[in-house]
């Protein structure tokens, strides 16, 4: 049976990650910065009789944190960086605090950096290790510099920059593991309906998971080093860095 870890899944798109990932088989780590709501999401799900999965108690800004959480994961075949934040507002380019930036790139750039860093070598067993990069619209430069896009008007001087650079190290990170089996994607869950944006999005977390899953569970002819979001191209899936 296949591992999953999916940072952040106590709730949300990473929850409904967890559950569509357990229908199909995987077994889960279910990732939760605090480990009573972590117990409280593998509850729920072992009471829809999905039982393959534990909570981890995994804090994405704490190092001693992300070690304690590798120590107990022995094999690992799919990682999930899923766990963000938006960070508070305002974030105009004029207003935003530079302490509210750091705390934003914390969760979304450097703690995908020191999770993966802590897991690649448990990831390295697997023979069809899969890396999963849970991103945004916000943080492509291409869209968010066009006028035209839906979204031109939604900026972030925080959030879409802290994406940006998750996806620039998601480049890196395809590049450095291209010739093995390794399959590294940034994928947009798309504007969801969450508690991230007080349940304003359009999409459902059953639209946005399976999103991720789809990378999370590609086969070995699939991409790798891609930016992938249905919202902007459905047929191909491939956005625009
Ligand atoms: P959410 O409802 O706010 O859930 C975020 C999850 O991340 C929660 O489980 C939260 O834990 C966890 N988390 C936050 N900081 C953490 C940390 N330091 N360590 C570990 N876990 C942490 O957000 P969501 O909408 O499900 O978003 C999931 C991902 O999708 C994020 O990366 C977000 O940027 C991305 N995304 C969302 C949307 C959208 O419209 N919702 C659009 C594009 C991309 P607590 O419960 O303890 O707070």
């Amino acid at each position: 049976m296949k591992k999953v870890l999916i940072t952040g899944a106590n709730k949300s798109i990473g929850f409904e990650t967890a559950r569509q990932l357990l229908k199909q088989g995987y077994f889960i780590y279910l990732g939760a910065r605090d480990k009573a709501k972590g117990e409280e999401a593998v509850a729920k799900l072992k009471e829809e009789g999905l039982t393959n999965l534990e909570a981890i108690q995994i804090d994405v800004t704490n190092l001693t944190s992300i070690e304690a959480a590798a120590r107990q994961i022995d094999s690992l075949d799919v990682l999930i960086n899923n766990a963000g934040i938006s960070g508070s507002f305002p974030q105009t380019a004029l207003e935003a605090k530079t302490d509210t930036i750091r705390e934003v790139f914390d969760t979304n750039f450097f703690g995908v950096i020191n999770v993966t860093q802590a897991f690649i070598s448990t990831l390295k067993k697997s023979s069809e290790p899969r890396i999963v990069n849970v991103t945004s619209g916000l943080g492509s430069l291409t869209l968010h510099s066009d006028p035209n896009w839906k979204y031109y008007k939604v900026k972030s001087a925080a959030y879409g920059p802290s994406k940006s650079a998750l996806n620039a190290y998601t480049i890196v990170l395809a590049y450095e593991l291209q010739d093995t089996a390794f399959k590294v994607n940034a994928v947009d869950p798309g504007y969801t309906a969450t508690d991230f944006n007080h349940h304003n999005g359009p999409g459902t977390v059953e639209d946005a998971a399976a999103r991720i899953v789809k990378y999370a569970t590609i086969g070995q002819e699939g991409p790798t080093g891609g930016f992938f979001s249905d919202d902007n191209n459905p047929e191909t899936g491939v956005s625009p860095w």
